[in-house]
């Protein structure tokens, strides 16, 4: 399976995402369900207030991408229990655009 991944900007200055990929090879956390998955993509939301992450989405699932997944630092605020203000109207604009294709998971880790 193919999935493309949405993460916080703000967090990518000090997390590469390392437990993000691990867990996606591994078939682990939010990935139990799906097993080991192929990463298309891992591209950030733009910034606040994520409306980049729409387009985004869309190019993934051009790419490919069977699974849209948050990143945990959007929907949980790894690693410093922030989560983003914007999540739920990003993921609702998502599911608008690309939603009659892919299925949504929220979260990685
Ligand atoms: S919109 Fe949310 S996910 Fe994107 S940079 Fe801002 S806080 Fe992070």
């Amino acid at each position: 399976m193919q999935v493309g991944i949405i993460r916080c900007q703000q967090t990518e200055d000090y997390c590469p995402g390392t437990t993000d990929f691990k867990m996606a090879r591994e078939g682990k956390q939010a990935f139990e369900k799906t097993g080991p998955v192929e990463i298309v993509g891992f591209v950030s939301c733009g910034g606040c207030p994520g409306k980049r992450a729409v387009g985004r989405a869309k190019i993934l699932v051009d790419r490919g991408a069977q699974v849209m997944v948050f990143a945990s630092c959007i929907s949980r605020g790894n690693p410093v229990g922030m989560p983003c203000p914007h999540f739920k109207l990003m993921r609702q604009a998502i599911e608008q655009r690309v939603g009659d294709e892919i299925r949504i998971i929220d979260w990685t880790h």
